[in-house]
Order: structure tokens, then C-alpha cells, then sequence
């Protein structure tokens, strides 16, 4: 797609500009290019928490899925996997450490955030559910789960230890979330145009505001479409219909539905 003329973050046009990936490298390769869409600035700032998302936290899981990524040799190997001991009710009563294992031994496990409908479309919903809860694919999965199970049942021969389970660590609600929002605006952009709508999400995606729950959450429609099981990201582009946020611009944004992943709604923009 040829330049806006202008960061479509920030709205500068002196600077600078960058090719922009819509949709992030790590996750779709060279799916959708801006070109020249970025500023120095902007782009240095939605970086860092890009990077934690899928470098860090989605490192592993995109490593065992052969994601793209243009470092093939930074790729992790092994995985630590964290094990305790714990009581009946599941609460931890000793620490058996770290173990690491080659990643094709460990189980698959994608860990995303679940939270209500963003706010903006006025539903009731209470400050927990605006908050959400980390999502965990293997606790969708028998056969992760299995696997899970061994590992843990080794380490309860190899320690003594009458119950074991294995901790596992939660997705960084607040990087997750903003990386969708900044997501989400981009590609409405790249499908509508800068001026079609006035950005509401602009200080969240540059790190100037942390009321994610405004304008993310669960998506309350699931939009019927052709999906296909090699699906990395589902986008689509739509309108609010009715309630306090009507005739505002959304986007509907899944990562890796096979999972079973829980769809996101970001409400990007109202008209200009
Ligand atoms: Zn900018």
C-alpha cells in the first residue's frame, strides 16, 4: 500500500518515515506492507512492547508453530519448565525448580488474555470482567494436557513428591492488549484510510494511557467467514450498530483461531 504522507500513529509529516507491517512480521511475514507509515518515534516506542508479545512472552509457541522470524539462530531450543509440589487444593507446599526440555518435548500451550467487551459499547459488566484473566490453550487440549501430566508424574517419581504441577507463565495482559489495539488501528487504516475516522486508541498505542478495557475486549458477535486452519490472524473490519458507541469503527482481531482462541473486538475510531 503506497504512503499515507504521514505516521498513521501520531499524525506527523516532517520526520522520517518507515515501512510499517500491518500485521507484525512474527506473525504474518510480508502480508500487508504500508509503506512509509511510521515515524522514527512511534515506531521506536510500539517496538518495545511488540517485541516483548512475540519475542519474549510468544517465543516459544512461535518457534514450535515454525513462525516467521528473520533470526532464525535467536529461535529457542529448550523451554525450562517450572515445577511444584502442591496439596490437594492445588496450592504450592515446595519448590521442585527448573527442568529444560527440547521444545518439541514440552506441551504446545499459547497463553493469551480473555477480558468483557470493551466498555465503550456500554454493556453491564463489572471491573473484573474489564480486567479479564490470562487464556491458556492447554487447558483446551486432552493431548497437551497428557503430556503435561508425564512430565510431572517423572518429576513426582524422580523427587518424592505426592503431587506435582507444572507453572506455567501468563501472557503480560497490558503488552498483549496494547499490541492488539495498535493492531487493530493499523489495519483499519490500511483498509479505510487515514481520515475516515477519528483514531480513539492514538495514547494507548503510544503508551500515554493504560484504559485498555475503554476499547479491547472480547468480541460480542462472531463474524461468519471462511476460516481456514492455517489461519496465523483473523482481521475484519466493521461498524458498531447500535448502543453509545453506534456508527463507530471496529475491528474484529483473533490470533491463531485454531486454538479455539477468544475473538477480540478494539473499537478504533468514530467518524470524523
Ligand atoms: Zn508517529
Amino acid at each position: 500500500m503506497p504512503s499515507p504522507g504521514r505516521c498513521i500513529y501520531c499524525g506527523d509529516n516532517e520526520g522520517k518515515l518507515t515501512d510499517e507491517h500491518v500485521i507484525p512480521y512474527a506473525l504474518g511475514a510480508h502480508t500487508a506492507i504500508f509503506e512509509k507509515a511510521s515515524c522514527v518515534a512511534c515506531a521506536q516506542t510500539i517496538q518495545k512492547y511488540e517485541q516483548r508479545i512475540l519475542r519474549s512472552q510468544l517465543g516459544v509457541f512461535r518457534a514450535r508453530i515454525d513462525a516467521p522470524t528473520r533470526n532464525r539462530k535467536d529461535r529457542p531450543t529448550h523451554q525450562d519448565l517450572h515445577f511444584i509440589e502442591v496439596d490437594r487444593d492445588g496450592r504450592q507446599i515446595r519448590d521442585l525448580g527448573n527442568r529444560s526440555f527440547s521444545i518439541d518435548d514440552t506441551p504446545l500451550n499459547l497463553c493469551v488474555w480473555q477480558l468483557a467487551p470493551p466498555r465503550i459499547l456500554g454493556e453491564q459488566r463489572t471491573e473484573e470482567e474489564h480486567v479479564g484473566q490470562p487464556w491458556a490453550s492447554i487447558a483446551q487440549s486432552v493431548s497437551q494436557k497428557a503430556l503435561a501430566m508425564r512430565l510431572a508424574r517423572e518429576v513426582a517419581e524422580e523427587t518424592g513428591a505426592e503431587h506435582v504441577a507444572i507453572k506455567v507463565d501468563t501472557i503480560n495482559r497490558d503488552d498483549f492488549l496494547r499490541f492488539l489495539v495498535k493492531t487493530a488501528h493499523a489495519y483499519a487504516v490500511f483498509e479505510k484510510g487515514l481520515g475516515s475516522f477519528r483514531s480513539l486508541t492514538t495514547d494507548i498505542i503510544l503508551n500515554r494511557d493504560d484504559n485498555l478495557a475503554q476499547y479491547i475486549g472480547s468480541s460480542p458477535i462472531n463474524p461468519e467467514y471462511e476460516s481456514s486452519l492455517s489461519n496465523m490472524t483473523e482481521l475484519g473490519l466493521g461498524v458498531v450498530k447500535d448502543g453509545p458507541a453506534a456508527g463507530y469503527t471496529a475491528v474484529y482481531i483473533r490470533l491463531y483461531p485454531m486454538l479455539g482462541t477468544p475473538p477480540h473486538v478494539v473499537v478504533v475510531g468514530e467518524p470524523p
